[in-house]
């Protein structure tokens, strides 16, 4: 069985995951829910789209009645997340949200609660957890070959554009960099020393804040640790270009990625040398696992469902609430 697909949000992502899927064999894109009519379509006509897998944000509820779309992919900002996957459930169909999952762990358990109710799977966009380079670190890590796990670095932050974008306004983004790009090293703080953080501390810094308003962070610099003795150190940022960098140390060994969470090819090497994993288009080893996932409870190797998502909102809460004071906060996930 294929899984079949609508993706909700027309946008600049959710156009890359569509062009994506076309080379997916597990999962295929038969839907879309829109607010903009010319954009339909335009999908209709790209991708075979029948009117009757074509929704608003008024009338999608009746996907419901749908047979023939197993899964909607939510593609939206931040804060359309949480509503439109309560709205999924209701509709008993599957879940795939984008990253952030939600605005804040609260929302982000309702949204786990709701799928588990309605017994439909809730997956994360969690790209990364399929990249041939990133899951090769995770089998050498796992295997021991870097010894203990001693010490993380995630750079995250590029200099964002357009001071108009939903991105940098609050009640759209839920805060600033750290819901957008900071939270690929919240969560690959997680899978890269393969254990959940026990506390955290945080520190921000504002250079701008005409451009980045009250709630909006520019630059976030955060620390984690670990239960086994690891630390991390981590920045998030939208004023500084290149920072797309993450550095696993243990006392056998190490491994770096650079670039470790854009679009690809991710690169690297290891104390053992060159990281040479062949680069496959992330959104469609992405979207071809989960089918997996959803159609055959498959386990992906780090799990990418909604519970996760909940512990990265978890830590990004606690960030915002101690950045401020730069106090260190316990965290339980
Ligand atoms: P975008 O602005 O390009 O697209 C957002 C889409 O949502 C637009 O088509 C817009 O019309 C639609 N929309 C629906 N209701 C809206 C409303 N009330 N206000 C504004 N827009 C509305 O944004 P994007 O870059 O595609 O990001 C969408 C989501 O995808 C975000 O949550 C983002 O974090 C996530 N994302 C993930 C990755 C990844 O690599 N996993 C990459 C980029 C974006």
């Amino acid at each position: 069985p294929v899984l079949r697909v609508a993706i909700m949000g027309l946008g600049s992502y959710g156009t890359r995951v569509a062009e994506a899927m076309q080379n997916c064999k597990r999962a295929k894109l038969v839907g879309v829910i829109s607010g903009t009519p010319a954009k339909v379509k335009d999908w209709q006509a790209k991708y075979g789209i029948p009117k009757k897998n074509c929704y608003n944000y008024e009338n999608y509820d009746s996907v419901k009645d749908n047979p023939d779309i197993d899964a909607i992919y939510v593609i939206t900002p931040n804060a359309l997340h949480h509503p439109a996957v309560l709205r999924i459930a209701a509709a008993g169909k599957h879940a795939i949200c984008e990253k952030p999952m939600a605005l804040n762990a609260q929302q982000g358990q309702e949204m786990v609660d709701a799928c588990n109710k309605a017994n439909v799977k809730l997956l994360v966009g969690y790209r990364m957890h399929f990249e041939p380079n990133t899951l090769e670190i995770i089998r050498m890590r796992n295997e021991g070959e870097f010894g203990k796990i001693l010490f993380f670095e995630g750079l995250s932050g590029f200099k964002i554009g357009d001071p108009n974008q939903w991105r940098l306004n609050k009640e759209l983004a839920g805060g600033g960099s750290l819901m957008d790009i900071g939270v690929y090293s919240i969560n690959g703080a997680r899978y890269m020393v393969g254990e959940d953080p026990i506390w955290v501390t945080a520190q921000e810094t504002k250079t701008d804040p005409i451009k980045f308003k009250e709630g909006v962070d520019e630059t976030i610099l955060f620390q984690l640790g670990f239960p086994t003795g690891a630390v991390a150190s981590c920045l998030s940022t939208y004023s500084m270009n290149h920072l797309d960098r993450f550095f696993l140390n243990g006392d056998k060994g190490f491994a770096e990625l650079q670039p470790s969470t854009g679009y690809g090819p991710i690169k690297g090497r290891t104390h053992k040398g060159e990281l040479t994993k062949p680069h496959v288009t992330h959104q469609t080893l992405q979207v071809d696992k989960m089918a997996g996932v959803i159609l055959a409870g498959e386990q992906a190797v780090v799990p990418v469902d909604g519970v996760e998502a909940v512990k990265d909102l978890k830590i990004i809460d606690a960030i915002y609430e101690v950045c401020k004071t730069g106090a260190k906060k316990t965290l339980e996930l």
